[in-house]
């Protein structure tokens, strides 16, 4: 069990939808913009299905949950938001997806990647998990390994100057084998902060309770006043391998 490891220099945080990183890892986030990290969301939809409203098009809404979310990120020190722009409620861990995170991972170059978990299908006894929620979490996955890293994976990238990257390590939300803790009882204000940004999804709905609900129980699970928890899993050698010392495929 870890509690609150050093914060890494890049991290990127891979969701579905605008909101998911604010309702899962934004009280991680915030403790590592405010010691420093450099941290972008990669969100794989818009969330353009994420309305009642009679009249509201997929369009307005999705423009309107793009500048929610960059305004949440904002609230936790986040300075980039990316957006891939598939469809919300449909979304896919297809190739065309796992190539364009890799080329963001490529790109950006983080350390750390944080992302929910793609095995993680019924929550208790009342939470099916979104079907969307599983597909980022796969994509995200099958790109850091071994896709990333890998010269002749996606050649065209290669071709563009996206040069291979190996993240250190992989942060995974929501799991069922929690292994690393992050206190966030000193920024849980924030946290709270970015999920009202959300304006379109809370309407009236305030999420300060339910907010500190959940981080403190995830908190007594190690003593902590209020956490965050993850599956922390470490990966890649600092220095990718040799030619001569590759001889194992990575399958
Ligand atoms: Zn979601």
């Amino acid at each position: 069990m870890v509690i609150n490891p050093d914060p890494p220099k890049k991290a990127m945080v891979v969701f579905a939808h605008p909101d998911d990183p604010d309702f899962s890892v934004a009280g991680t986030v915030a403790v590592w913009t405010q010691a420093g990290s450099e941290v972008v969301y990669v969100l794989c939809t818009s969330g353009n299905v994420g309305s009642h409203e009679p009249g509201m098009t997929r369009e307005r809404i999705a423009a309107l949950r793009e500048v929610e979310q960059r305004a949440a990120a904002a609230a936790v020190g986040v300075k980039e938001v990316i957006f891939l722009h598939h469809d919300d409620g449909t979304l896919q861990p297809t190739l065309e997806l796992r190539r364009e995170l890799v080329r963001e991972m490529r790109r950006f170059r983080p350390n750390v990647l944080v992302c929910g978990d793609p095995v993680a299908f019924l929550y208790g006894d009342s939470y099916i998990n979104h079907p969307d929620h599983r597909a980022a979490a796969q994509a995200a996955l099958e790109a850091v390994f071994p896709a990333v890293s890998m010269p002749l994976v996606f050649p065209d990238l290669l071709q563009e100057g996206f040069e291979p990257h190996r993240v250190n390590e992989v942060w995974v939300t929501d799991s069922t084998t929690t292994n690393t803790y992050v206190d966030i009882s000193q920024v849980v204000d924030r946290k709270i902060a970015a999920l009202r940004c959300h304006t379109s999804q809370m309407e009236n709905w305030d999420p300060t309770e339910m907010v500190k609900k959940w981080a403190t129980e995830t908190g007594q699970e190690v003593g902590l006043p209020m956490a965050e928890g993850y599956r922390r899993m470490i990966l890649a050698r600092e220095e990718p391998p040799t030619v001569e010392a590759s001889n194992e495929s990575p399958g």
